[in-house]
């Protein structure tokens, strides 16, 4: 059915080893193996090995259907409820077993348009059909734990060698059945350094504004793998330049100075940080919230202005209520570090177990921003606080000027009045 026949890579024609495959992964496979039915590396990790990357995790394809998998390992639970898996657990390792899916013809679709998307994703399929149903050439790859070969069905190989992402199939068709593949097409650009297939950008001029129309739980989703990857200021650019950084997060304008703090946020990561959700939230909103908050004097018009940037976007993302006040303590901090030293409710403010976090954010800030209140200023008064009211037999401070991680107590302290309250 589709195209010509496969390239196959025998093991001393490609460079992938079975000592770079996870143990588990490998113990998974050679079951399902012996129990006669394929079982294939696929997915990212064949292709971040053969790019000499470290794959984040390895998943296994199979013909063997979930209950069939869940048969051959006690350990085995099935999940998903839009893609049903099969996932065998070790210990704390959990190792991701499909079963070979395919694209259902158009007469096989349920009536209802609404329960399309939950049968196209689990209708069964061979390997071949599989590679066609995947998002991208280089993601399609292959590796057959029987012969220790690679299968390339669409020229995934090639497309790796040329560093280029390219759909399977025609740009504007595969990313109309899932707007969300152009977020990825971005996403994999930068976090690879790969270049787009021209048909692959113009597909996403034509489809960008359909991006709208994915589920917000899965566009919040992949938002996070951006911040996680560290490329979410060259991805949510990128988004910009090809007209969907507005459909895609309700209406987000954008900007240099917001690009500019998220590569910022990148380079945090980067160092070892992992970002939160309410951080990366903050830093989308810090460039917009502090220029409209420069005629402002007080908290509370700083609140409301928070509220109307936060709100619509939690709303429509389902961002739970904590995460969005988290991210508004942020951004209030902000807004008081920026406004100096020596105002109401200042003692409070940096006793609160938020204002570290806001700081930096702050500080991160004061790398992009000109004429601010120098972080410094305000690590200093920190620290000043910190000794003031550490008690006695408490080690001083360390020398490198970070504020130590408080322990016990406070953090934990029950209703803490917010630094909101006080203005
Ligand atoms: P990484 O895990 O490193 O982010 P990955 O390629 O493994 O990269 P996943 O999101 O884990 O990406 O998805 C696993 C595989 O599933 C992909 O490699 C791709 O083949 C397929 N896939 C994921 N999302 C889609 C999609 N929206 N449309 C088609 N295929 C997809
Ligand atoms: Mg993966």
């Amino acid at each position: 059915m589709h195209g010509p026949d496969p390239i196959i890579l025998s093991r001393s024609e490609h460079p992938i080893s079975r000592s770079q495959i996870g143990e588990n992964t490998l113990k998974v496979m050679y079951r399902l193996h012996r129990q006669g039915f394929k079982a294939f590396l696929v997915g990212g990790g064949v292709r971040d090995l053969l790019l000499d990357r470290t794959p984040k995790d390895f998943d296994v394809g199979t013909n063997a259907t979930p209950n069939q998998v869940k048969k051959l390992f006690r350990n085995c639970f099935l999940v998903g409820r839009r893609f049903r898996l099969a996932h065998v657990r070790f210990g704390g390792e959990v190792v991701e077993v499909a079963t070979f899916r395919r694209q259902p013809e158009e007469g096989e679709l349920p009536e209802d348009p609404n329960d399309h998307f939950l049968f196209a994703e689990n209708v069964f399929g061979t390997p071949q059909e599989d590679a066609f149903r995947r998002d991208f050439t280089i993601n399609a790859l292959f590796y057959d734990i029987a012969s220790f070969s690679i299968i390339d069905y669409v020229g995934g190989l090639k497309d790796l060698e040329a560093r280029r992402i390219r759909t399977i199939g025609e740009p504007e068709v595969r990313f109309a059945e899932d707007p969300v593949r152009m977020l990825r097409a971005l996403e994999f650009s930068a976090r690879l350094g790969f270049t787009l297939d021209p048909a692959a950008q113009e597909g996403i001029l034509g489809c960008a504004p359909q991006i709208a129309t994915a589920a917000p739980a899965r566009i919040r989703e992949e938002l996070m793998e951006l911040f996680r990857h560290k490329v979410a200021a060259p991805v949510l650019r990128a988004a910009a330049e090809y007209g969907m950084l507005a459909p895609l997060l309700a209406g987000f304008e954008g900007g240099e100075a917001t690009y500019a703090l998220l590569s910022e946020v990148d380079q945090r990561t980067a160092s070892g940080v992992v970002p939160e959700e309410a951080f990366c939230l903050a830093s989308l909103f810090l460039a917009p919230f502090l220029t409209g908050c420069r005629e402002i004097k007080t908290i509370g018009e700083a609140l409301h202005l928070a509220n109307e940037l936060l709100t619509p976007h939690c709303a429509y993302f389902h961002i739970a209520h904590g995460i969005r006040h988290l991210a508004r303590e942020l951004l209030i901090a902000c807004f008081r570090f920026r406004r100096g030293p020596g105002q109401r409710g200042q003692r409070r403010f940096v006793r609160h177990p938020m204002t570290p976090r806001g700081l930096e954010l702050y500080n991160l800030w004061c790398r992009v921003a000109e004429e601010v209140v120098p972080a410094e200023t305000w690590q200093q008064i920190l620290c000043e606080q910190e000794q003031s009211s550490a008690p006695a037999d408490n080690p001083p401070p360390s020398s490198s000027g970070r504020r130590p991680r408080r322990r016990g107590g406070r953090r934990r302290g029950r209703r803490r009045s917010s630094p909101e309250s006080s203005s």
